[in-house]
């Protein structure tokens, strides 16, 4: 089955795409899907309803938050957390961990070493501690920088993973992750023995960049 791991919807102040619309074309697609927004239970739970259309529809949904690391004030980058059953608050890295492990979730980390975009740098100290990585992230700036993730991953026991890292709706399934899962039992089992395989669809563009930046200002409606 193939899963497109981070994507956002209009519940992230940047982005266009109602939760609707992207269980809409995952259903069509036949593609499993994790929203990774940075208030994730409003467009799961809340008014998004994301996890109640999932369900209807048949389409494998997982919870996941994309998370600000804070540290002494300053952002240090940003994380990934998929399976967890309440949201968890922008805080140090070390707190970050402890409520994913205590929550049972799994650690990813988004655009390792993108650096143009909130990459988290401590990743190469504290990898161990990932389940996952992004080693193909379609938004990135340089696509370099997704080669020297995978270079990164290589030989290392973490699970790499394709994502379209989607603000709007036709950037979805730019990056994919291939897996032999159709239940959360079999999703975690096959990440902890790295059974991933990332397929490359496309890059986001320049114009979807400044659709992004149209979401931000409110010139655009969600669609
Ligand atoms: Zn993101």
């Amino acid at each position: 089955m193939l899963f497109d791991l981070h994507l956002h919807s209009r519940y992230s102040l940047d982005a266009l795409t109602k939760p609707e619309t992207i269980i809409r074309i995952c259903k069509k697609n036949g593609w499993g899907v994790s929203i990774t927004d940075h208030c994730s239970m409003d467009s799961y739970e809340g008014a998004g309803g994301a996890a109640k259309t999932a369900k209807k529809k048949g389409v494998f949904l997982i919870p996941g938050e994309e998370i600000l690391v804070f540290e002494d004030g300053k952002i240090k980058g940003e994380v990934i957390a998929y399976f967890l059953n309440s949201p968890i608050e922008s805080k140090s890295f070390a707190e970050i961990v402890d409520d994913v492990k205590s929550q049972g979730a799994l650690l990813s980390c988004p655009h390792p070493f993108d650096w143009p975009r909130r990459n988290f740098k401590e990743f190469p100290k504290h990898w161990k501690k990932f389940a996952c990585m992004e080693t193909f992230n379609a938004r990135a700036y340089y696509n370099h920088l997704n080669k020297k993730s995978e270079e990164f991953a290589e030989g290392k026991k973490i699970a790499q993973l394709g994502v379209s890292d989607a603000h709007i709706p036709e950037e979805i399934g730019n990056g994919l992750t291939e897996m032999n899962a159709g239940t959360e039992n079999e999703f975690r089992k096959e990440l902890k023995k790295q059974r991933t395989k990332v397929i490359v669809n496309d890059f986001a563009t320049v114009w979807h960049h400044f659709q992004t930046q149209l979401a931000r200002r409110k010139i655009v409606s969600p669609r």
